[in-house]
């Protein structure tokens, strides 16, 4: 029925002069998407994206519009889309278009429902053309309500119908479509930046990469496991998120290193209770590292306010005066429940809670500090010798998988 998607994103966020980025970011972002997937072409006229299919006398297959909905749905940036049919911008071809295409969708609804309500909503930016759009919409009511006149299970609803019949009259062509689809919104991925995020395998930290997509930041990732301490099913885990994960965004980078020789000197060098803080620290400064190395402009972490004892406020100062480098928090003030909601509708949720250890919890303490002061952090670290050099070694040696693509 459809030979084109009708795509279209909120304008509130492309204001000024980076609406030219903004734009030029979504269509690359969704061509990436598409690409090998579905054949189309992505084109941009006046603050709507269109996707069309390559003949314009052919139609999108069903397999090839349920590829287009699945794409459409991961990308940032847009706000909803219609499956559409392209006609000639003349009132015949439109009628034609709705009484061909109407039929089947009334029909699927009455089969659910006693009585179905419908209204059109035309627009026309080819000015030249006979009707206004007010006319329009009278037009084509009768073209679907033709056959059913007298049938008072079909009703006109201006504002909550079941069924919205939309019409756009360009130049070069007009558009019918029945149906829209919510996407979701938020920024596209890239147009502010690249961050790098400490992705554990935990529930937290894929929900933070996850919004901070959402407002537009490109993520690669980097992971902490603890080698011999900690199984390799702790990294395939982590792998296997940051998959899942690069469906929001062409693919990120997973840095792979393991803290295991600086948790061995922590360990054997500073006050038991304070590990889990160290780890935090040097977690990051490994990340500030990686994160230079790579044109990333920030860090990123799944840290949420009292969640855990090294997210205290006092903690989480100290982690934060590690680096120089500003870290994202997107979940600083979210609950748990709001994190798991996420993880669970973005699929992430299923692969968190498989069992294995995080490298912070090797020789973790059983009882760790809620408040350890900075001055008592750079305390410890001075104890550890060659500390910097431990902390490059770690970075020098990071397992690199370009597409955080699992085995
Ligand atoms: P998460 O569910 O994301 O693991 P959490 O509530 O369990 O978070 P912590 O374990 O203290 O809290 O971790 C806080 C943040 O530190 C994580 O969200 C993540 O960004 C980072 N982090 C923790 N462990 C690791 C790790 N092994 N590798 C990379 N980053 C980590
Ligand atoms: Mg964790």
């Amino acid at each position: 029925m459809y030979n084109a998607v009708i795509c279209r994103y909120h304008e509130i966020a492309i204001k000024g002069n980076n609406r030219r980025e903004f734009e030029k970011q979504l269509i690359g972002n969704m061509r990436h998407f598409l690409r090998d997937k579905v054949n189309c072409k992505v084109r941009q006229v006046r603050g709507r994206i269109w996707l069309e299919h390559p003949d314009r006398n052919a139609l999108f297959s069903e397999t090839e519009l349920a590829a287009v909905r699945e794409i459409l749905s991961r990308v940032f940036g847009l706000e909803s889309f219609s499956p559409a049919r392209l006609v000639s911008p003349e009132m015949d071809a439109i009628r034609d278009a709705v009484a061909q295409m109407a039929p089947p969708v009334f029909a699927a609804r009455f089969a659910r429902q006693q009585t179905v309500s419908f209204r059109i909503r035309a627009r026309r930016s080819n000015k030249e053309f006979p009707l206004r759009s007010k006319e329009i919409e009278i037009d084509l009511a009768a073209v679907v309500a033709r056959g059913l006149e007298n049938d008072d299970r079909l009703t006109v609803d201006l504002d909550n119908a079941d069924i919205t019949i939309g019409c756009e009259v360009r130049h070069e062509f007009a558009a019918v479509f029945l149906e829209t689809f919510r996407a979701p919104g938020g920024l596209p991925v890239g147009c502010n930046g690249r961050v790098l995020g400490l992705l554990s395998g935990g529930i937290d930290s894929p929900v933070a990469a996850y919004l901070a997509m959402k407002r537009g930041c490109f993520v690669d990732f980097i992971t902490f496991h603890s080698a011999p301490y900690t199984p390799p099913e702790s990294v395939d885990k982590v792998r296997r998120l940051a998959e899942k994960l690069n469906a929001y965004q062409p693919a990120g980078t997973l840095y792979v290193c393991n803290l295991a020789p600086l948790q061995k000197q922590i360990r054997d060098l500073c006050t038991e209770r304070n590990r889990t803080v160290l780890y935090r620290r040097a977690m990051l400064r490994i990340a500030e590292k990686t994160a230079h190395r790579h044109h990333c402009g920030a860090l990123l972490t799944g840290e949420a306010v009292g969640q855990v004892a090294s997210q205290t406020l006092t903690n989480m100062s100290t982690i934060n005066a590690a680096v120089d480098m500003l870290v994202l928090r997107p979940l600083c003030g979210a609950d748990k429940a709001d994190s798991i909601r996420i993880a669970e509708a973005i699929d992430t949720y299923s692969i968190s809670i498989i069992h294995a250890p995080d490298s912070c919890t090797v020789f973790a303490p059983s009882s760790p500090a809620t408040s350890v002061p900075r001055h008592i952090a750079d305390a410890e670290e001075a104890k550890i010798p060659d500390y910097e050099a431990l902390l490059d070694a770690i970075a020098d040696q990071a397992e690199v998988f370009p597409a955080g693509v699992a085995r």
